[in-house]
């Protein structure tokens, strides 16, 4: 190619990997890419923005991950999640299988190293065979090898994450493949647009009847309405169905707000109780795991007490704690509708007996708790801050809260009602924490709504550096630190008795909201509930990056919030340290 000409020319007719993989996402309606840079992706962020994708760089790949699996709850389409091989692909790795775990769909799409090299194990650079790695933690994993099956990986990719249980994909591109080149409208024949993504799955109408007759025969129904729920986005329909059935129900935490925390048949405040008492439990989108005792034990009443009824698209979700006496498999909105189909007008609501019964515990607690929530006390406790956190939510119905931590997790998901789908993102199955900042950026960027983020002083430290990545996107997204010096509590000592700080101590007294002004967002204190008040209405009126440093009392939280019987325990310990709890 002497002339330069012939070169211009072919290149004309050709496209490569890099513009096959970007189009092949884009026909998927890709619209975001939770990234960080490096090799060997760095070009393939640069092109897909300038490409007319939204490209988002941050600061750790983990924070990108749990930014890419929140977008996939809050939009029933693949959040995808963009890394550099071995480290970045290990960081993003645990979001994956944080999102696989929590039933969100997600695509971790990282580079690597080239496959002669790293097969042979000759030490390449970022060496790891990272398909192998991946498949445990995955729903599926695939590796594309040539630009003509990039449209095809994709299309497995976004297949596998969504369709049936949503979960993690992940979708390994080594380095050369960017670099292939290919014939342009070839390329462009090879790419899919997947059809009918979250495809219907029906039950049989025997399920449907089954379910209704054992439905029909409870004295004392329970329904518990799970996170499956809320991601199904058939709010109308669950609302329908909860209605037409008059049981009481719980929600659990990410499934707060599908129906209003207010409802008259919401019995969160009345949670003991209806375990306990119910002869029947219906679940919907939510599974019997540990965040339920696995439907047993003495808060569940007694051994064979209670009939279950199930609906969930995952077969082998059925029986794997209790009996299910009426599996219903299918999706939510087409076991929903045909319950109610059947229904008709045609249905007996649970007797006042019980449903009063359980309004009356509901109204008992809420009563009791109110006055607590109403305290103006200097350092905070955690029902003074969250009392103002509730009111907030209530005037501000849109905004999208974000929870982590033990103390400031467990009492603010107790505490603060929400009051639509979608508004509460949080630990998730896991009870992970780090996942307050990345599912800020997600839902800031997918919704435009505003976040607020009640974060642990303990749990903000996972994810704290990306307060750049909040200021560099300019995010309404106001974050407030309960900040109690500790995890679990600021006040623990060495047992030992040395000079270093016990194990759960921080630094005294530490200045959060100078992080914030360090990248030219908003950073102050309150040190009461009226500052508080103040403080998330000025980050609310702005729409600024805002960090709010709540300065919360050392001794106010329990040794690992509500689920300190988690801990094992030691015969010797009583023996050994004075200080170890009886
Ligand atoms: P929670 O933690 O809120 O109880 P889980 O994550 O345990 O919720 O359960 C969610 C369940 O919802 C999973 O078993 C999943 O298979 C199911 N699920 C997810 N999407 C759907 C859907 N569209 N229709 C039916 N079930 C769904
Ligand atoms: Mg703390």
């Amino acid at each position: 190619m002497a002339d330069g000409t012939t070169e211009t020319q072919a290149d004309q007719n050709v496209t490569d990997g890099f513009h096959l993989l970007i189009d092949a996402l884009k026909l998927n309606r890709v619209e975001t890419i939770y990234n960080v840079p490096g090799i060997p992706i760095t070009d393939l962020g640069r092109y897909a923005q300038a490409q007319g994708l939204r490209v988002l760089s941050f600061r750790h790949e983990q924070h990108a991950g749990y930014a890419a699996a929140a977008a996939g709850f809050l939009t029933k389409r693949p959040g995808i999640c963009m890394t550099v091989s071995a480290p970045g692909f290990l960081n993003g790795l645990t979001a994956l299988a944080h999102a696989t775990t929590n039933c969100w769909p997600m695509i971790l799409i990282s580079g690597s190293s080239e496959r002669e090299i790293v097969d042979l194990q000759r030490g390449d650079y970022e060496e790891m065979d990272q398909l192998a790695v991946a498949r445990p933690h995955a729903k599926a994993a695939y590796r594309i090898l040539e630009a003509q099956d990039i449209g095809l990986g994709v299309a497995r990719a976004f297949r596998a994450a969504t369709t049936g249980r949503p979960g993690g994909v992940y979708l390994d591109i080594p380095g050369a493949l960017l670099g292939q080149v290919m014939d342009e409208v070839e390329g462009k024949n090879s790419l899919r647009q997947v059809v009918d993504l979250n495809a219907a799955s029906v039950p049989a109408p025997t399920a449907v009847d089954r379910a209704l007759d054992v439905l029909e025969a409870a004295k004392k129904p329970l329904m518990i309405i799970g996170k499956g729920a809320a991601y199904a986005q058939c709010d109308d329909t669950v609302r329908a169905l909860v209605e037409t059935l008059g049981f009481p129900y719980l929600p659990m935490s990410m499934a707060k707000g599908l129906l209003p925390d207010t409802h008259p048949q919401c019995a969160s405040a009345a949670r003991s109780l209806v375990l306990k008492e119910s002869d029947c439990v219906f679940l919907v989108g939510a599974r019997l795991n540990w965040l339920l005792s696995h439907g047993q034990g003495k808060g569940w009443g007694e051994p064979g007490q209670k009939s279950f009824v199930q609906i969930d698209i995952e077969p082998t979700e059925m029986d794997s704690n209790q009996a299910i006496s009426a599996p219903l498999i299918g999706d939510i909105e087409s076991c929903a509708s045909a319950l109610l189909e059947k229904i008709g007008g045609n249905w007996t609501k649970p007797s006042e007996n019980w449903t009063g019964a359980v309004r009356e515990k509901v109204e008992t607690n809420v009563a009791r708790m109110a006055p607590r929530l109403r305290n103006n006390n200097s350092p905070m406790d955690y029902q003074g801050a969250l009392g103002v956190i509730k009111e907030v939510m209530a005037e501000h119905q849109d905004t999208i809260l974000v929870n982590e931590g033990a103390n400031a997790l467990d009492q603010c998901r107790s505490i603060v009602d929400i009051h639509k789908p979608r508004k509460r993102l949080d630990v998730g199955t896991w009870g992970i924490m780090g996942i307050g900042m990345g599912s800020a950026v997600a839902a800031a960027v997918e919704t435009g709504n505003q976040v607020l983020c009640v974060e642990g002083d303990s749990a903000f430290g996972f994810s704290g550096m990306e307060v750049e990545t909040i200021c560099r996107y300019d995010l309404p997204v106001c974050i407030v630190i309960f900040n109690n010096n500790g995890i679990y509590r600021g006040d623990g000592e060495n047992w030992g008795g040395g000079e270093d700080p016990s194990t759960t101590v921080f630094v005294k007294d530490a200045k959060y909201e100078l992080m914030m002004q360090a990248f030219g967002g908003a950073g102050v204190v309150a040190t009461n509930p009226d500052e508080l008040r103040r403080t998330i209405a000025d980050a609310f009126a702005t729409r600024k990056p805002t960090l709010i440093n709540a300065v919360i009392a050392e001794d106010a939280g329990r040794e690992s919030g509500n689920i300190g019987n988690l801990n094992p325990s030691s015969v010797v310990a009583q023996r050994l340290y004075p200080q170890a709890k009886k």
